[in-house]
């Protein structure tokens, strides 16, 4: 039976929406899943993970020394992390990371183009503190990477930190109840606290494609863009491709902003599309430095969480970003249902609101690409947060242009490499560099996430303690791994403001640390209870999206068409998370994480 439903303007008939939805979800979805990438990390393909911004030194002093903390990955999660550490009092900071210096993502990634489609106000940490504001609502890549070094910078974050090195290892000793790391440049030092902040997306990925070995033209990712071969210095573009037939393949966030900075300097570009990208506006547009100087303290703080009352919550009286991101269809859905009195059918009215927002998206894609060919090849067909919504106000203009043509695979990838280029639908295109813009590596195991073998008490491993599930008290501290903490995706909540989320986390396992050092003679390790507690809070809010990812198109958000039942984080989303955190805080519940040291 067709189901007709009604929202003011329009009838839509739900069932053949579904259906058309489905049509494209089973065209892209392959039974090896996951195999269908190769990572970079090692093996054959290695060069494509090499360090293009700075050669580590063939040869150092290894370190043998103690510290007060350690944090593993210099990104804004380690760096926030270190600041409120040190405002804590704690002198001896150690930052590792393989980088050649801080940034995490924003060290890597520098192709042209890039920025941050989160507003910089709210996503650039500490902006009240470092009080360098950003020129541009949408920073670019290179200002947030020059934020991440004011940060370490102003924190003296770069005193103790080792550079081009990854921590292979952590050990806990119950005698001295210190930690020991190692790491891949020989270094052994003891540590009191250690804080794993290594991100979620790792190394860069390729897409496996038979006889890559045979193509004889250059190829690159773009998390590791060559800057000699394109003639690019940072402040984008790439004057050195102006003879080059380029292929560009990937049309998810990345490629939406490399497409148009590279297509004015390119002889010819192919953009090999295998599911467009939904694309909204951007509205860019300069900031005054002055004007944010002058506002009241916590002005940020204010901010950053208006945005997530809007993006995830039921609105807020005023949206203070008022961008894109706060009308992604399941905001659009939550703000129907809270004007109706929550009266509705919840999934059916965010169905709704998601359908008319696809629909503005597909319009304005036929409204502004020319040729109705290739404008009918962008337009998305999914439901908009299957896949990771992109803002751009060029992109889709870029397919106007004369040396721009869009190669779409109709879901299926690039078929093979031949020597001089690439095979889509059996067509070969012929081309002198390719351009990889097919995301990152996952590691959704937390245990494993910062490539670090942990050994808590009793030589028992972190992988070993969460082999049934997570077990910790918010997400960031666990029973027998005393003095360890986590930041990022554990057993928390997160937002597309990723920042916020790191710093909230960052903020909170300071003020333990602080709060243990001022008692003196106390180790943070949960009770049995506060950390059954927590599970068991996990576990009766969990929210089963299953049902709505497995609708949806493959892509890294549902694990490639492989979305897993039983999720790990906290149902309650970010606004009900943070709440909890402060509550905690304000009531002095350390206790639940504090517990004497034995050498007391
Ligand atoms: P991504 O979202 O994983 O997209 C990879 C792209 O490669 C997809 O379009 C994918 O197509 C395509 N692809 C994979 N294999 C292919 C093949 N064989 N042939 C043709 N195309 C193929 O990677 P990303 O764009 O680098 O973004 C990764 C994440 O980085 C984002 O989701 C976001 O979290 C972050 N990011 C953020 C910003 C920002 O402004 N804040 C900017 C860039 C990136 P399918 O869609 O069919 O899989």
């Amino acid at each position: 039976m067709t189901q007709t439903r009604s929202t003011e303007e329009t009838t839509v008939d739900l069932d053949a929406v579904r259906t058309r939805y489905r049509l494209e979800r089973d065209k892209r979805l392959r039974p090896d899943g996951l195999g269908q990438y190769v990572f970079t990390n090692s093996g054959e393909f290695e060069s494509f993970s090499r360090d293009p911004w700075s050669d580590a030194p063939a040869t150092r002093e290894t370190v043998h020394d103690d510290v007060d903390v350690t944090i593993v990955g210099t990104g804004f999660g380690g760096l926030v992390a270190g600041a409120y550490l040190r405002k804590a009092g704690l002198e001896k900071i150690r930052f590792a990371d393989p980088a050649g210096d801080v940034g995490g993502t924003w060290y890597w990634n520098r192709y042209p183009g890039i920025a941050c489609d989160v507003e910089s106000l709210i996503y650039l940490p500490l902006l009240e503190e470092v009080d360098v504001l950003p020129t541009r609502k949408y920073a670019s890549g290179e200002e947030i990477r020059q934020h991440a070094i004011a940060l370490a910078k102003k924190f003296e974050l770069y005193r103790d930190a080792l550079f081009h090195t990854a921590v292979d290892s952590a050990e806990w000793n119950d005698e001295t109840e210190r930690w020991t790391v190692k790491t891949d440049r020989g270094d052994e030092f003891v540590s009191r606290y250690v804080i794993l902040s290594a991100g979620l997306l790792l190394g860069p990925k390729l897409p496996i494609v038979p006889g890559i070995e045979n193509y004889k033209g250059h190829m690159f990712h773009t998390s590791r863009w060559d800057q000699e071969y394109t003639g690019s210095d940072g402040s984008g573009g790439a004057p050195k491709l102006a003879d080059k037939r380029v292929a560009v393949v990937g049309t998810g966030a990345t490629g939406v902003q490399l497409v148009p900075a590279i297509a004015p300097d390119v002889k010819e570009l192919f953009v090999v599309q295998r599911t467009p990208s939904a694309i909204d506006t951007r509205d860019d547009e300069p900031l005054d430095a002055e004007f944010w100087k002058a506002q009241p303290a916590g002005w940020q703080g204010q901010r950053r969480d208006n945005f997530i009352q809007i993006v995830h919550g039921t609105g807020a009286a005023e949206n203070l970003v008022g961008d894109k991101w706060t009308d992604i269809a399941p905001a659009r859905g939550m703000r129907q249902l809270a004007a109706n009195g929550f009266s509705g059918d919840p999934a059916l009215t965010i169905e709704l609101a998601d359908y008319e927002k696809m629909e503005e998206l597909r319009a304005r894609v036929a409204e502004i690409v020319e040729d109705s060919d290739t404008a009918a090849k962008l337009q998305p067909w999914y439901r908009h947060m299957c896949k990771r919504p992109a803002f751009s106000d060029k992109y889709l203009q870029s397919f106007n242009r004369e040396n721009v043509t869009l190669v779409d695979s109709d879901g299926q990838g690039i078929e093979r490499f031949t020597e001089d280029g690439i095979v889509v639908l059996g067509v070969e295109y012929k081309v002198d560099v390719v351009i990889f813009a097919t995301g990152y590596e996952q590691n959704s195991n937390p245990a494993t996430r910062a490539n670090v073998n942990i050994v808590g008490r009793e030589g028992t491993t972190l992988s070993e303690y969460w082999s049934d599930g997570l077990r910790t008290v918010h997400g960031w501290v666990s029973r027998g791994f005393p003095n360890l903490f986590h930041i990022g995706f554990t057993q928390n909540a997160h937002s597309v403001n990723f920042s916020h989320i790191l710093e909230e986390q960052g903020k909170h396992i300071s003020s333990a640390v602080a709060q243990a050092e001022k008692l003196g003679g106390v180790l943070v390790e949960p009770t049995e209870d506060a950390e059954d507690a927590w599970v068991q809070e996990i576990v009766e809010r969990r929210v089963d999206a299953s049902e709505f990812s497995a609708e949806c198109t493959p892509g890294y958000y549902n694990a490639e068409g492989k979305p897993r039942k039983v999720s790990q984080h906290f149902g309650g989303g970010p606004i009900e998370f943070h709440e909890i955190l402060a509550r905690w805080r304000e009531s002095d519940r350390y206790s639940e994480v504090l517990r004497p040291s034995n050498r007391s």
